[in-house]
């Protein structure tokens, strides 16, 4: 609970929704208009397209880089995905008035069921009990709120929970996490049947807090904090960006950001008051923050890692010389070893799901030797070789990665997964060794390099400026 929590970044409709719980005392349909003053609400479609570009040249209108953002935009975070319909949620806590608010038919997401969708259906908001339970069943949503209450939302798609009267430092509760904003439960079809996600609507920069308390020790230097909230606000921003079709922006798990939802974490609250609105910018565009736990030494290229993208062909992210100073992370060496047929399955079974002729037909692995390296020595593709005479199978640095860890319904995971695609292979008899260097996908900032750095009295512009040459840091918004 951010007790400490004073920013205002929380979207309007609570506000909305507070002054509309002072004339109800009991749960009743109430008939909803759309929010209040569009202006205070963080919208998607109104973000400007070509703002703030004091770093540079101004950029062409047609650029499909990220434009920096012109004010705090709301993000979407996926924090729950249920796969079981059955499986129930609660909402809120004992005591609270927590509004249930359907979006109506013209704001369903793009993936809505149209063939289940009534035409013409509004907004509605119901105010409810705390604790909310919640879960799925055939044709809609199963809602009980805590006095025995049952509104009908039937084949609404999307529903929206949030308190109902704002309060300072006290945020809603989901399944005992807290979080600042509201949530968005999607249904995955029109059935009822396939499942749900929970997504946290949040203000960006009441979303920080929560990702560098998640991504960071807790007791690493305040300048370390500070970067990585740039580098999150960074990436979550360029995120946002090109996931409109989506109804999430980001996830809560490591292949997008840790995000823990609200903290007390002082350093974390205070990285983010004050780097507020600071964002990576390279040619008056935003540069998405990749960063990872360790680079192992070598930077990667984000073009390399992530796929040729006008987001990722920037100078800023094509890593630094020289070495890197993360020397004395603990995943800065490692070696793991597998059997070599368990290796043999997973590049066979990879290859069936990606239709890689070569690798469906492997039998055995000879060899696996570095093909390409980076600027900066670091591996970009690897060369399978199975001998007899077959031409050996070339596969980028991060795809090998995923094929050797490759699992599936009838392949558990591997007991140890490799920490990043920089290594050696060798094929020592009935075992294959991986010797590799850091933790993740090496492109951008380095956590624990960042670490080293802000412990050698480095500001965060200059750890910013040192693992994303050239970049320019800017003050987006206020
Ligand atoms: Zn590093």
């Amino acid at each position: 609970m951010s007790r400490h929590w004073t920013d205002s970044g929380r979207p309007s409709r609570r506000v909305f929704l507070a002054r509309l719980t002072t004339i109800v005392t009991a749960p009743a349909v109430i008939v909803a208009c759309r929010d209040t003053d569009p202006a205070e609400v963080p919208d998607r479609a109104r973000v400007p397209d070509d703002e703030i570009s004091d770093d540079g040249p101004s950029p062409a209108a047609d650029d499909p880089r990220p434009a920096l953002p012109g004010s705090e935009p709301l993000v979407r975070v996926r924090v729950r995905k249920v796969r079981q319909p059955a499986t129930r949620i609660e909402i809120g806590r004992p005591g609270e008035w927590i509004a249930l608010r359907t979006p109506g038919d013209e704001e369903a997401p793009d993936r809505a069921n149209a063939t289940s969708a009534r035409p013409g259906r509004g907004p509605t908001t119901v105010v409810l009990h705390g604790p909310v339970a919640i879960s799925q069943r055939t044709g809609g949503w199963s809602i009980l709120d805590a006095r025995g209450f049952r509104p009908t939302v039937d084949g609404m798609e999307l529903i929206e929970l949030s308190l109902a009267e704002a309060a300072d430092g006290v945020d809603l509760e989901v399944d005992g996490h807290s979080y600042p904003g509201f949530v968005q439960l999607v249904g995955r079809g029109g059935s009822g049947a396939d499942g749900y996600d929970v997504v946290n609507h949040v203000a960006l920069e009441s979303y920080l807090p929560g990702v560098v308390a998640g991504e960071l020790y807790r007791h690493w230097h305040p300048s370390t904090f500070a970067a990585q909230a740039v580098a999150a606000r960074s990436y979550a921003c360029a995120e946002r960006s090109y996931r409109g079709h989506s109804h999430y922006d980001l996830t809560n798990t490591q292949r997008s950001q840790v995000y823990e939802g609200t903290t007390e974490h002082e350093r974390a609250l205070e990285s983010a008051r004050l780097t507020r609105g600071v964002v990576l910018a390279h040619d008056g565009r935003l540069v998405p923050g990749y960063y990872s736990a360790c680079c192992g030494g070598r930077a990667a290229n984000a073009v390399d890692a992530f796929g040729m993208h006008p987001f990722n062909d920037v100078a800023p992210l094509r890593g630094r010389r020289p070495l890197d100073v993360c020397v004395k992370a603990p995943l800065f060496d490692w070696r793991i070893e597998r059997p070599h047929d368990e290796v043999v399955t997973r590049l066979v079974a990879y290859g069936r799901r990606r239709e890689n002729e070569a690798l469906k037909n492997l039998r055995r692995v000879r060899a696996i030797d570095v093909h390409e390296v980076n600027e900066h020595g670091r591996p970009v593709s690897y060369a399978i070789a199975s001998g007899a005479g077959a031409d050996p199978v070339v596969l980028g640095a991060e795809s090998l990665r995923s094929a050797v860890d490759y699992a599936d319904a009838s392949l558990p995971r591997p007991a140890k997964r490799l920490w990043s695609a920089a290594m050696a292979v060798t094929i020592d008899g009935t075992t294959v060794r991986f010797d590799g260097h850091g933790h993740g996908h090496g492109v951008g900032m380095c956590q624990h390099g960042a670490e080293t750095l802000a412990r050698d009295s480095k500001s965060f512009e200059a750890i910013l400026e040192w693992y994303y040459p050239g970049v320019n840091v800017v003050r987006a918004y206020v």
